[in-house]
Parts: structure tokens; C-alpha cells; sequence
């Protein structure tokens, strides 16, 4: 936990040296020339008679604010006398003291910025973009991450009730668990989605050369009993090339993309195309359907989290789906767009720009 907050912080501009590392680490870290603005000394390990590393901190950190983790069992008053010279502040670890930790760790990486800010005015808006992108970042993951245990206590009493007192609810009573039950698995299944789009913020690519062809046979695989029973097909409209690209993020993108195709289908048999084409250094693959299509009006909102079209309503989903293929592909370094109008079908299009060229192959007919 204090390693995590250490981290998320460490990326905002605080910069943690704690004694969560083990005695070696943290003395190596403490004289070296990274710079530092908080020590956390947490009192627990063997090795660390925090008297002395607290003295050692302000001798080689005279800058930076030593807080003191002490096990909970001390009362708020008990720690006072320990604050001085060497030590700015004691929290008790625990999720108050972690909270109040973090407090500080943010008023501090907010400090920081400022002072970058101020120090170097081209960089402003950069870094004021980036502030906001991180916030919302922190926000993202805190909120998907932080809201799954209670949400998860919320279903486990649901389910008791469903099981130990149905008979007594009545129909009436019934009726109201079951629309409590569906809002909850809805609410995780959100959850789970913004939390996997939170983990794809920092997930680098794991790329390596993936056969486009092969990979589009497996998806239709996954979708071969639902296209058999709807009168579907899948054609390419010639063979693929191979992209060198994160095989399971690719997996993931193609698979919401014909996912969609299927869900969002009209009342014509359902034929999606797969095609690709090399522009300059990118490749294009585009998904085209002849499905309900989007209205103008929405075809930029729906990359965004949680954006469904009108008329989604009555199909299965959060509207998740394209924010994290958008955020896959930007993780590619490429972009993503639908071209589209109502009645008349969808093509999705995404680059992926491929600089080196033996790495890729032509489709060949
Ligand atoms: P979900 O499928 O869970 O609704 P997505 O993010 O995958 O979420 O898609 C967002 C919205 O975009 C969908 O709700 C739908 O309105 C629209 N959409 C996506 N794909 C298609 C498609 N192939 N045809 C028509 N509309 C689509």
C-alpha cells in the first residue's frame, strides 16, 4: 500500500525515499544525487532504528520533510514528543495515516509543479496539460480501484438476502433485489472495464510481429456459433499484413470492433469486411459493416468512456469498448475514426504507423 502511494505519487513530482526498501536501497537512494523531498521512515523494519536514520536523513536530506510511520497502537498524543528537529510529522500506519501521507504527498507534488512551472515558461502548458492528464489519470484508477471492495460487500449482501430471506421479501420485494442485483453486476462490470482502462495507461506495448490474417481467424472463431446462428459472415477483402503491435491488445481492439459489428447489426444478413492499406509509413485496417450505422453527430463521442450512440440502450454494454481500443491505439502510436451514416452501415478505421518497413509485409491477393 505505502509502496503503491509512493509510486503514483513518485510519477506526480513527489519524490519519496522510504524505508519501505530494504537497508541497502534506502542508504544507497539516501546518498545519492536523486533528488528527494519527503523521507518516510516507517518504524517496523529491523533494520531501521529510525533515531538514526531520522538524524541521517536531515544530515544528507537537509531539504527534505521526514515523516515518521508508527505502528497504530500508539495514540496521536504518544507520538507528539517525537516531532522536532529531525521528524516534520508522525501518522499512525494506518488508512487515516496513509490518507494523511497522501494529502501531503499531493500538496507537495503540487508544489513542485508550480515551481517547474514557474521555472520555465515554454514549459507551462505542457505541464499544465500534463497535471490535468495525470489528475484525471489518479482519478480514474482511484475511483475503479477503491470503489471495488465496497461494491463487492454491496453484491455479497445482495446475494444473502437472495438466498436466506427471498421467501420472506415477497414478489414485491423480490422484484426490487433483482433490480438491486442487476444495477450492482452492471456497476462491476463498469468498474471492472474503467479499471482495465486505467491499467492500459501504463501498460507499454508488448510488440512483436503479429499476422494480421491469423489473428482475424481467431476472433471470428470466438464469434463463430453467434455468426452461424444470425446468418453472419466475416470476409477479408484481401490477406493481411503482418503489424508488429501487442498481440493481446490487438486481439482486444478486433474483437470489440467485430464484437460491435454483431451487436449493432440491421435487419440485412450481417457482412463485415476486414481490409487493410499501407499509407506512407502506416498501416490502415478498416472494419466495415452493414449495420445500423451512427449518426454524424456521434461518431466522435462514442471513442470517449462510457459514450454510447442513441438507440444503444437496447444492446448489452457500458460503452467502454472503443475508449480503451482508442487507448490501445494511441498506445501504438496510432489514431482511430468511424466513418459512417445511419441505415447504411459503419467502417472503423486505425493506423499503425510502422517505421520499419521489414517488419511488415504486403497483403498479397
Ligand atoms: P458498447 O458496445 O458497450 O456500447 P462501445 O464503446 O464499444 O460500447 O461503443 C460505443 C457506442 O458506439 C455503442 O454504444 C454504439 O452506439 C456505437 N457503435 C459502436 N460500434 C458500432 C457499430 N459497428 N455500428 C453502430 N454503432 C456502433
Amino acid at each position: 500500500m505505502l509502496g503503491t502511494l509512493l509510486a503514483r505519487n513518485g510519477a506526480a513530482g513527489a519524490a519519496a525515499l522510504s524505508t519501505a526498501s530494504d537497508a541497502q536501497q534506502f542508504f544507497e537512494a539516501l546518498y545519492s544525487e536523486e533528488q528527494y523531498n519527503i523521507v518516510v521512515i516507517d518504524d517496523r523494519p529491523r533494520w531501521a532504528d529510525w533515531h538514526a536514520v531520522a538524524a541521517a536523513s536531515r544530515k544528507y536530506r537537509p531539504y527534505a520533510l521526514v515523516v515518521l510511520l508508527v505502528s497504530v497502537e500508539h495514540t496521536v498524543e504518544q507520538c507528539e514528543h517525537l516531532l522536532g528537529d529531525d521528524v516534520a510529522a508522525v501518522y499512525p500506519r494506518n488508512s487515516a495515516g496513509m490518507l494523511a501521507l497522501a494529502r501531503l504527498l499531493a500538496t507537495l507534488s503540487s508544489q513542485q509543479r508550480h515551481f517547474s512551472l514557474r521555472r520555465d515558461a515554454t514549459a507551462v502548458e505542457v505541464d499544465a496539460e500534463e497535471v490535468v492528464r495525470e489528475e484525471r489519470e489518479k482519478l480514474i484508477y482511484a475511483v475503479s480501484h477503491d470503489l471495488q471492495d465496497p461494491l463487492q460487500l454491496a453484491r455479497r449482501y445482495a446475494g444473502i438476502l437472495t438466498d436466506d430471506y427471498e421467501n420472506a421479501l415477497g414478489d414485491d420485494g423480490t422484484k426490487v433485489l433483482d433490480h438491486l442485483q442487476f444495477n450492482l453486476n452492471r456497476t462491476q462490470e463498469m468498474l471492472d472495464e474503467l479499471l482495465d482502462y486505467s491499467r492500459l495507461q501504463s501498460a507499454r506495448p508488448e510488440k512483436t510481429p503479429v499476422d494480421m490474417n491469423e489473428l482475424l481467424s481467431e476472433v471470428v472463431s470466438l464469434y463463430r456459433l453467434t455468426l452461424d446462428e444470425i446468418g453472419g459472415s466475416v470476409t477479408q477483402q484481401h490477406a493481411l499484413p503482418t503489424l508488429v503491435v501487442d498481440r493481446r491488445q490487438m486481439l482486444r481492439v478486433m474483437q470489440n470492433l467485430i464484437g460491435n459489428a454483431i451487436k449493432f447489426r440491421s435487419e440485412r444478413p450481417l457482412q463485415v469486411t476486414v481490409r487493410a492499406q499501407k499509407v506512407r509509413n502506416e498501416w490502415r485496417i478498416g472494419v466495415k459493416d452493414n449495420g445500423i450505422g451512427i449518426a454524424d453527430d456521434d461518431t466522435k463521442r462514442i471513442f470517449g468512456m462510457f459514450e454510447r450512440a442513441g438507440g444503444a440502450d437496447e444492446h448489452p454494454g457500458t460503452g467502454m469498448g472503443l475508449a480503451i481500443c482508442k487507448r490501445i491505439i494511441a498506445n501504438h502510436g496510432g489514431k482511430i475514426w468511424v466513418r459512417s451514416s445511419p441505415g447504411s452501415g459503419s467502417v472503423f478505421i486505425f493506423s499503425i504507423p510502422q517505421t520499419d518497413d521489414a517488419a511488415s509485409s504486403p497483403p498479397h491477393d
